[in-house]
């Protein structure tokens, strides 16, 4: 694994701008090579070490039977069993799963904690299916993936459109087949089936805790801020609600169906009551409508883009006027949007820090899961609160050391952990 890697020219996006891996990609070149990272460090950690894909037919109501595509996707097991997310919708495929299975990579390095990176995923349309066929859907998922999965090899968590009770059918069908119950197979599991307390709103109390970190560094109280959040899922609403409750101004607020922008303040708990009630923000009438583009360019101190990726472009972010981003979602902003950023001085909590919360607690329900042994919610949170504030210290410090962004500090923390152990461990031939 001797010799430096070096790195040749400007990061290659070789495929569009919103090639959620080319973004990932292209930030990681940059990183390797400030890292000084060996090349067959580097060849080792750029391709995932497994990629799966698999055929999930589906006996639907009227007795025809729907095939749909499953992924897995382990970047890698260096670090510990792989941990990230499953996610089912539309346009879901194997090159986005690859993506955000290395970006959990370097997350769960960025948080310390003893996970290596993985991605799933389901390619269909969740409100075109029914309760039961969804459950038929992740049931099938699970089984194909039997051999993957595991306490010890592979542990899947709550994504975009799927929840604890999706969680709950993928650690029954694999408690089935062990011929016992295995909790820790699987995070983000209802609290009657081992979830942990705190893990729903563990990713938006990060984003909160890390906003709260952002805002010191820039000398900003809360109270003098107005936040903007794109999406209002679990991550956006609780984020929104606990940076309310730390006296920020929550101005605007959206989901699929559009924005929402009440210069006055939102009332936040009053959408997230509208949602529980209409199943969306269709017709919410606690702001002037706005598109979700317009939306990530009102005036604004921080904008938290807890909704998807590639949001923040080459051709919008000359027009964010935020001081503060802090990422919710994972890789809401292209490789290329960040210089952009840069030049104008936007503060950005890049995602795989301010979203880490998420599987920092997935993190505790394991532990917990293996102990036999549950924790009270003030101490999850306590624990939670402490190592985001840590790291986000650590990559400021990485940061500042490097001369670079939080973005680049982030990967260059994440990478340098991951590295560190892949040469202790060697490569077993
Ligand atoms: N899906 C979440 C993420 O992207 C959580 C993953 C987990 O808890 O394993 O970070």
């Amino acid at each position: 694994m001797g010799g430096k890697y070096v790195y040749k020219e400007p990061a290659p996006l070789k495929g569009s701008e919103d090639d959620p891996f080319e973004s990932m990609m292209a930030r990681f070149e940059v990183a390797s090579e400030l890292l000084g990272l060996e090349p067959g460090v580097y060849e080792f950690l750029k391709v995932p070490e497994k990629q799966i894909i698999v055929s999930i037919p589906i006996q639907m109501d009227d007795g025809s039977v729907q095939v749909f595509e499953g992924y897995r996707v382990i970047h890698s097991s260096v670090r510990g069993p792989s941990k990230g997310g499953v996610r089912f919708g539309p346009d879901v495929n194997l090159n986005e799963v690859k993506a955000l299975a290395a970006w959990m990579t370097w997350k769960c390095a960025v948080v310390n904690i003893p996970f290596g990176g993985a991605k799933g995923g389901v390619r269909l349309d969740p409100r075109s299916l029914t309760t039961t066929q969804l459950e038929k859907v992740t049931r099938r998922y699970t089984a194909a993936l039997l051999d993957i999965l595991g306490p010890e090899s592979d542990v899947p968590a709550p994504d975009m459109n799927t929840n604890e009770q999706i969680m709950g059918w993928i650690m029954d069908t694999y408690s089935m087949h062990a011929r016992h119950t295995v909790t820790a197979v699987v995070t983000g599991k209802p609290v009657y089936l081992g979830g942990s307390l705190g893990r729903r709103e563990a990713t938006g109390r990060g984003v909160m805790v890390v906003a709260l970190r952002a805002m010191e560094r820039l000398g900003l109280k809360p109270q003098q801020c107005r936040v903007v959040v794109q999406g209002f899922g679990n991550v956006g609403s609780v984020a929104a609600k606990l940076l309310e409750e730390q006296g920020c101004k929550v101005v605007a607020i959206s989901d699929i169906t559009g924005g929402y922008h009440n210069p006055k303040g939102i009332d936040v708990q009053g959408a997230i009551d509208y949602v529980r009630e209409h199943g969306s923000l269709e017709g919410f009438n606690g702001g002037d409508r706005v598109s979700n583009e317009e939306l990530l360019e009102l005036d604004c101190d921080i904008l938290v883009p807890a909704a998807k990726e590639d949001q923040i472009t080459s051709k919008n972010a000359d027009r964010i006027k935020a001081k503060i981003i802090v990422e919710g979602a994972n890789g809401p902003t292209t490789a290329k949007a960040d210089p952009i950023l840069e030049s104008r001085g936007v503060y950005v909590v890049p995602d795989i820090l301010a979203n880490a919360g998420g599987v920092t607690v997935s993190y505790f329900e394991w532990v917990q899961n293996r102990m036999g042994y549950s924790w009270t919610l003030e101490d999850v949170n306590a624990r939670l609160a402490r190592i985001m504030t840590e790291s986000f210290d650590e990559v400021a410090a990485t940061a500042e050391k490097f001369g670079v962004s939080m973005r680049l500090g982030a990967y260059i923390l994440g990478i340098d952990r991951v590295a560190k152990t892949l040469k202790l461990r060697g490569i077993y031939a």
